[in-house]
This record gives C-alpha cells, sequence and structure tokens, in this order.
C-alpha cells in the first residue's frame, strides 16, 4: 500500500463497512495504514464512516511529530506495532460482542463453569478441575489457552478458529500497553483489549478489516451458544 490516494479511499470504503455492521460507532474506534516512512491514520475526533481525507493526518513512523496531538488517541500504539511488526494496516474497533466476550472469558477464567452435566456441588466442581487439567489446550478453561502472559480465547466455530487460531486477551490498564500490543501482534493478527475492543493487523485494510471481522463473529457465536444453554468451553467433540 504505498499509493497515498489508495489508501485514503480503502479507509473510506472500510470504515463505512466498520460502521455499516455495527463493529464501530459514533467517534470511536480508529485505523491506520503505513506507506515508507510514514503512516496515516484517522484524526482525534473523526467518524469512520465519514473518512474523507481531511479527516486523517499523516504522522511520523519514527516517533510522535508536532501533528501527533491532532492524531487519533491511539496513535502512540499504531506506531509500536507498525515498528514490531511487518503489518501494512492497523484497525482498531469497539465490537460489541467482542467486548462482552474479553470480560466474560476473564471473569470465567477467575472461576472455571462446571459443565452442563455437573452440578455446582463439591463433587462437580472436582470433575470440572480435572476435566481442566486432561484437556490439552487447557491451562485455564477449554476455550481459552494462555500464550505467554495473556489468557486466550480459542473460538471453537471452524472458520475463525483456522483463521485466527487464538485470541489473546490483554488488560486494558497496563503500563507500556502499546509496546505489549505490539509484541502480541507480532505472533498474532488481533487481540482484544479487555473491555475495550479488538485490535487487528493485515498487510492490506482489507486484512485487518476480515481480522477485525472474524474476532467479532467468534465472539458472537459463543455468545449465541451460552444464549441457548450450551456452554461454547464444553461443546461435544466428534
Ligand atoms: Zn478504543
Amino acid at each position: 500500500m504505498n499509493n497515498k490516494n489508495h489508501i485514503i479511499q480503502q479507509m473510506a470504503v472500510f470504515g463505512d463497512k466498520l460502521a455499516r455492521y455495527g463493529l464501530v460507532h459514533s467517534q470511536m474506534g480508529n485505523m491506520s495504514a503505513r506507506f515508507g516512512k510514514r503512516i496515516l491514520i484517522s484524526r482525534s475526533g473523526s467518524m469512520l464512516d465519514e473518512l474523507t481525507e481531511d479527516a486523517l493526518i499523516e504522522i511520523d513512523l519514527s516517533g510522535p511529530g508536532p501533528d501527533e496531538d491532532l492524531a487519533s488517541s491511539d496513535s502512540s500504539i499504531h506506531r509500536a506495532i507498525y515498528q514490531k511488526t511487518s503489518a501494512k494496516a492497523v484497525i482498531h474497533a469497539h465490537s460489541p460482542y467482542a467486548v462482552a466476550e474479553s470480560l466474560i472469558t476473564l471473569a470465567r477464567t477467575s472461576h472455571p463453569p462446571s459443565s452442563r452435566n455437573d452440578t455446582d456441588s463439591i463433587a462437580g466442581i472436582a470433575r470440572n478441575q480435572e476435566r481442566l487439567k486432561a484437556h490439552p489446550l487447557s491451562r485455564g478453561v477449554r476455550g481459552t489457552e494462555k500464550s505467554g502472559s495473556h489468557i486466550c480465547i480459542i473460538s471453537e466455530e471452524i472458520e475463525t478458529k483456522c483463521l485466527l487460531h487464538e485470541i489473546p486477551i490483554v488488560p486494558e490498564n497496563i503500563d507500556h500497553l502499546a509496546k505489549v500490543c505490539a509484541d502480541v501482534l507480532s505472533t498474532n493478527v488481533a487481540l482484544l483489549v479487555r473491555g475495550h475492543g479488538t485490535i487487528a493487523v493485515g498487510a492490506t485494510l482489507k486484512e485487518a478489516y476480515l481480522y477485525i471481522c472474524s474476532v467479532e463473529h467468534a465472539c458472537k457465536v459463543r455468545n449465541l451458544c451460552r444464549r441457548a444453554g450450551v456452554n461454547p468451553d464444553f461443546s461435544p467433540a466428534f
């Protein structure tokens, strides 16, 4: 993505899609693309479904400049990601199911649930804990995995499982959030910031958009399973 006009046109296209499909709202969320040693990023307060050239601003890849205050307040995260990875595009969205899942998963990982067949009895909890220990992916709850120091969602939905493999959840209230996000995205295509939203990277804005949508889809499926009384972390294996 070296052509600035093409980047502007793509930002308008995918900013509109993000809003149209409910993945961002109002002035929330942001996106950027790298070209050469510059980053084109949405301005602070801009609406992603109204992105024109005036709603974007160029900042330097190497560090903050005089226009930094005009850029999205997450510009330091975008810059850290470009400095650490080969990404050419970054999208951040406050997708509702993803936000909810980041909160639910971390809460449930702290207090692993019983399966549908187990009651909340002491015996049921003990059986549940034994099953968790036995599962090859589980260092927490099935459906989650610990990657480095981060709990990850493992989607049980086939397409997104293949595409994303795992979705790490990063706490929102840590020091050096930009560096942590960049580190995680050097080995993953998307992450969740707890209670906040998704950050996805790609070689193009289209690819980053695909990952934003895929995270939301995976989280929505988990939510719908729970609503139907099925624990997505304990779906029966065939
Ligand atoms: Zn945000």
